[in-house]
């Protein structure tokens, strides 16, 4: 196999060509893949990584990939928290705009009261002043 076969993964890991049944090479075949295999095995063990890949229905392949790299670079981004603290700031945020919203509702609950209330007193006013 030449250099110019292997896979985007085993270019990442600098191999001069892809074993004999490379498990990346269907999964990480284009230039842009160099990029996201490198960020989803900074993360996550090359094994386990080949172990995920084979263990998958190939029909949810992307859907793996993608999950991973979601994982890995908000692991990346913030090591302590990963992608549970983004669920969390998207909960609290989520949160805060439920509470947003049922104080605008009230709000909106009242002006129409008082807007009622005023073309009451103005009709009542002028059944009174004819
Ligand atoms: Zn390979």
């Amino acid at each position: 196999m030449s250099m110019s076969t292997r896979c985007r993964a085993c270019l990442y890991k600098k191999r001069k060509a892809c074993p004999v049944g490379c498990v990346f090479a269907p999964v990480f075949p284009g230039f842009e893949h160099v990029q996201r295999f490198g960020i989803i095995s900074d993360v996550f063990h090359e094994k386990k990584l080949e172990r995920w890949i084979l263990t998958t229905d190939p029909r949810d392949l992307p859907m793996l990939l993608d999950s991973l790299e979601y994982e890995a670079r908000a692991r990346l981004e913030n090591p302590i928290t990963g992608s549970s603290g983004q669920v969390r700031r998207l909960t609290e945020e989520n949160q805060k705009l439920r509470q947003d919203m049922e104080r605008l509702t009230a709000e909106i609950v009242t002006l129409r009261e008082i807007t009622a209330k005023q073309r009451q007193e103005q009709h009542h006013e002028q059944v009174w002043s004819v």
